[in-house]
Parts: structure tokens; sequence; C-alpha cells
């Protein structure tokens, strides 16, 4: 005998709620009504770096939300939630509407964590949200439609500061340029072993990428301030000095990690409100921390969707433990990868061959089941 229907409202189209919409009919029948609350377009952060480079069209890497959603039968809100009140269970949306809840997942992603002078229109650009990769892309063309190749600074000596230099990189060498890009790092990177990093570096240098340490603390047209005084030449600043929580998640009020995060327990609820889900970047395991990487909404979906469906018949909720090793494949804009797990690396076209059949085959996945036509 089933409870009396109960809405969750999945916020965030990220990787998980991606997944588990197509669990919708088993959430139906287990009493759940499905919501789902996120921006009309996702944007898969695999293939993001290859479309900055030139390497594949913008649109490879889009994904209709709405389309998916009613693929599966599940009411879509293409907005984002501004706001919450938990007492009441209510979701404030950035269109002005009040949405009802009786239980909440976030999967929302994670934004750029840059110094508040650097986050000015023109002054910055922040790897996220993903979206405004594209206006950097475009600024950048616009640099080498006059057959110049501009001085970029990549602030962010961590895996996406390197990726999203050689990305740029990539973008110039596809115009005929010589690149010249400069990650702005703060500590010597240790994301890898010494001997993988050493090989990176190497073959980014080659290619004009080079390093430095420093950090990035205000703009002067042309140039880069730093922290320490000095200054860099710079047409192009790009921040990737971390990822962090949206802002959303700490105005919770529910008990967060030391980096801002919700913390969950194992069953993806928050210990402080069990209507409270998350999974993702937004949200850290207790006792279990992991990098961000949306490895771990995929891996988490299935669990999520089983413990919502819980929710509705009141059955027993399971757990989620995160692996404790991962692959993760960094693509360096010129038919080349990096692929790590552990200390395990490889460096070479056969990773990047790996990365994008990983990639191409989850996008295009979802892509198929909303119903899109793939032509390529
Ligand atoms: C340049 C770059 C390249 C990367 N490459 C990789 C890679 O190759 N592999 C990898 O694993 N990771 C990569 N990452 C990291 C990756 O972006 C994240 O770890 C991953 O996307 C997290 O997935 P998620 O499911 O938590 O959320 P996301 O995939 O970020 O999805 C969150 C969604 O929630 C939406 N949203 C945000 N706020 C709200 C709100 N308030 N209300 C409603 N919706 C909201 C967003 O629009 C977004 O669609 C990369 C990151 C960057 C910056």
């Amino acid at each position: 005998m089933l409870r009396a229907r109960v809405r969750v409202v999945l916020v965030g189209a990220g990787h998980a709620h991606l997944l588990v919409l197509k669990h919708a009919g088993a959430l139906r029948a287990a009493g759940v009504e499905p919501i789902l609350v996120a921006p009309p377009t996702f944007h898969y952060s695999g293939l993001a770096t290859a479309v900055l480079s030139g390497a594949l069209p913008p649109g490879r890497a889009l994904l209709d939300v709405g389309a998916l959603a009613a693929r599966y039968g599940v009411r879509h809100l293409p907005a984002e939630v501004a706001a919450i009140d938990r007492q009441a269970r209510r979701l404030h949306l950035s269109d002005g509407q009040d949405l009802a809840y009786d239980a909440v997942s976030f999967n929302i992603g994670s934004v750029t964590a840059c110094g508040g002078d650097l986050q000015g229109e023109g002054e910055a650009w922040p790897v996220k949200p993903l979206s405004g990769l594209a206006g950097l892309r475009r600024r950048l063309e616009d640099h080498l439609a006059d057959g110049v190749s501009p001085s970029i600074v990549v602030a962010g000596g961590g895996p996406t500061g390197f990726e999203v230099a050689a990305a740029l990189a990539g973008r110039v060498e596809r115009a005929g340029l010589s690149p010249r890009v400069l990650i702005l790092r703060r500590s010597m990177p240790d994301w890898a072993s010494a001997r993988a990093l050493g090989r990176l570096s190497a073959a980014l240098q080659r290619r004009g990428i080079l390093q430095t340490s420093g950090e990035a603390a205000g703009r002067r047209p042309g140039e880069v301030l730093l922290l320490d005084g000095g200054a860099l030449p710079c047409d192009l600043l790009v921040m990737a000095t971390g990822l962090q929580a949206p802002a959303v998640i700490a105005d919770l009020g529910l008990p967060l990690s030391q980096d801002g995060r919700l913390a969950v327990g194992p069953t993806l609820q928050s210990p402080g409100d069990p209507t409270v889900l998350a999974v993702g970047d937004c949200a850290v395991i207790t006792g279990s921390p992991r990098p961000p990487a949306g490895v771990f909404g995929v891996r988490a979906a299935p669990i999520l969707a089983h413990n919502l469906a819980a929710l509705g018949t009141g059955a027993r909720l399971a757990t989620f433990a995160p692996q404790s090793r991962w692959l993760s494949i960094l693509d360096l804009g010129d038919g080349t990868g990096l692929a790590l797990r552990g200390r395990v690396w490889s460096l070479g076209r056969g990773a990047l061959m790996l990365k994008r059949r990983l990639d191409l085959g989850f996008v295009d996945g979802l892509r198929a089941a909303s119903g899109e036509v793939l032509e390529d």
C-alpha cells in the first residue's frame, strides 16, 4: 500500500539528476512526483575544453534539459532556485514562482571561487559557469581574427587551470599562430605524480604554455596585477582558482563541510534535515571528501533514485560510498590527453581518444534519450 503522493523537487540538472530522470516511471510507481527546476540547457563539462579549443563545435557539449525531462514525463521549470524556506518547505525560484516540496534534492554543481575584485565584467573570465566559456572563446577569436596571439594568463594551478590553458593554446594553434599562455599558480602542483606533472609541463612548454608562481589580485588594461605588487602582461585573464558550492547551499542553514559544501550522510540526506538531499560538487559525504568531478554524480544516481523512491514507499534507504580511485582525463587541446587514475598516468593521443569515447557516449546517450536526432 503506497503512502500519499510525495513531491520531490530535483534542483539542478547535474549529472545525477539527468540520470534520475530515467527513473521517473519507477518514482511515480513509488508514489513520488518528481519535478525538475533547472536552466533549460546543460553544459557538459567533459567536452567544455574540446569546444573551447575548437576541436568540437559549440553545440556538441549542450543538452536540452526540457526535452529530456519531457521524454520521461517529468515537469520541468526552466529556472534556478534562488532561496529556500525549509520551515515552510517552499522553494523560491529565479522567475518569481514559489514551489512547495516534501523533499528536495540538490545537484547544482559548483561555481568558480575567485576574488571579489576580479569578478567584474571584462575583468576576468571564470571557468564556471561553463556557459561563460562561449564568451571567452569569442573574445579570443576576436584577437585571432586580427592575426594576433593575445597574451593569456590562466590563474590556478589545478587540473582545470592546466586543461583550460592547453585548450586556449589549442584554439590559437588552430588559427596558425603561436600561443602565449601563462599559468599563474599559488604553489607547485601536486595533483598528479611528479613524473606526470614534469612530462605535462615539458609538453606544454614546447607549445608556449609557461608557468609562474603568483596570485592574481587585480586588473589594469593589458596587465594582471599580482598580490606581491608585481604585474604581468595580460590581454585575457581566466580564473581557474578552484570550485566552490553555489551560495544557495550556505543559505540552507544546514551543516556544511569545511570547504562550504553541503554535508550529507551515506544516504545522501543532510543530517540536519532528512528532507534535503544533495549529490555532486555541491555536496560532500562526511568522511569521504572527493574532488569536483562529474563521475561521482553519475555513480550516485542509482542510489539517489532508489532513495527518492523510498521516500514514497517507506522502504529502507540505500547508502552510497564514492569510489576511492577514479579516472580523470585532461584534454590538452592538441589531440593529446593526460589520463590519471591514482598514481597511474598516461600522456598522449590514446588518453584523449578514450576521453572522447566516454564523454561523447555520455552526452550522446542523453541526447538520444531526449529524442534529439544525432547527425554525427
Ligand atoms: C573547464 C572545466 C572542465 C572540466 N572537465 C571535467 C571533466 O572532463 N570531467 C569531470 O568529471 N569533471 C570536469 N570538470 C568538473 C566538473 O565541471 C564538475 O565536477 C561537474 O560538472 C560536477 O557535476 P555536478 O553533477 O555536480 O553538477 P553540474 O554538472 O555542474 O550541473 C549542475 C547544474 O545545476 C544547475 N544549477 C546551478 N545552480 C542552480 C540553481 N540554483 N537552481 C537550479 N539549477 C542550478 C547548473 O546550471 C548546472 O546545469 C570540469 C570543470 C571545468 C570548469
